[in-house]
């Protein structure tokens, strides 16, 4: 027989994939934790049924929420991850050998055990030396740990549950707070087809907050609609200033010095999104 998970991605919009196997399940305090072996993207990672990552398209989300961000910084030596517990996030920022430290909040331990367990090609980075993992909320960290980083990466889960504090301007005042003085952030900000007032509500709000606000856009096949955003906030680097001559060659499958520009080059649908 058959077996197919289905996520239903709006109330009108659903996926699904063919399933070889279920490797594991849970309930942790947060959410449903889910490993599928699906046919067509290798092992999957859902969270209360709705899909985060995948062997087969992890690496476009995973490279464009880091090297974006970390290119346009002059020189970033410390950097925070929040949410992110696949791991996926914290193995690209460590191939940058000029991060010194990088801190890794994730609220679920299950998550980490399970990408631990599952996910070894995107865990790999946990064993880092310059990696040192949180289990604790990333809203509270943010709060207390003020001037401390060069680079913020929120690596969140849709705006529900314990998410949903991450799409907040209370959220985002704190970040910049927690930055450096020419410090920035990017967070991934969702669907342009399925989550347009989203989009934007958080650049508006952002760019009350920072000086420079942007967004960049990339192709994740499992993700509504398979076209997905991303939002930078920065206090002084402009990704768009950026020589990417001069970005150094790093393994990557999706990001390029020619994808730092060309991701910024939103369709007219989109711009209409932004803040005049
Ligand atoms: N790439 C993914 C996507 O867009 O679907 C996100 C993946 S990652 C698994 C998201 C993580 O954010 C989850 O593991 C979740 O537990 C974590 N998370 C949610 N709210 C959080 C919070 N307030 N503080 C820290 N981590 C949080």
């Amino acid at each position: 027989m058959e077996v197919w998970f289905t996520e239903d991605q709006t109330k009108n919009l659903r996926i699904s994939c063919r399933v070889r196997e279920v490797l594991f399940s849970g309930e942790s305090p947060f959410q449903k934790v889910a490993v599928l072996d699906t046919l067509e993207f290798g092992r999957m990672l859902t969270l209360d049924n709705v899909i985060q990552t995948n062997i087969k398209d992890e690496f476009v989300y995973h490279e464009m929420i880091t090297h974006v961000g970390l290119n346009t910084h002059a020189d970033p030596k410390k950097v925070l991850v929040i949410g992110g517990g696949d791991g996926g996030t914290v193995r690209e920022i460590v191939k940058h050998k000029g991060v010194e430290k990088v801190v890794h909040v994730e609220i679920d331990q299950m998550v980490i055990d399970v990408a631990k367990k599952f996910f070894p090609e995107l865990s790999v980075g946990f064993n880092d030396p310059r990696v040192e993992i949180l289990v604790d909320d990333g809203i509270k960290h943010v709060k207390e740990n003020k001037h401390t980083y060069d680079m913020i990466i929120v690596d969140s889960t849709d705006p529900v549950g314990p998410a949903v504090g991450l799409f907040s301007e209370e959220f985002y005042r704190s970040v910049y707070e927690a930055l450096r003085e020419d410090g920035l952030f990017v967070a991934q900000t969702e669907s342009p087809f399925f989550n347009s007032d989203l989009i934007t509500r958080v650049t508006s709000t952002i760019s009350g907050i920072f000086p420079v606000t942007r967004l960049f856009q990339a192709v994740v096949p499992t993700y509504p609609g398979g076209y997905w955003t991303f939002t930078m906030g920065s206090k002084k680097y402009d990704p768009l200033a950026v020589d990417t001559e001069k970005i150094s060659a790093l393994d990557t499958k999706w990001y390029s010095p020619e994808i730092h520009r060309t991701a910024f080059v939103l369709q007219p649908f989109v711009k209409e999104l932004l803040p005049k």
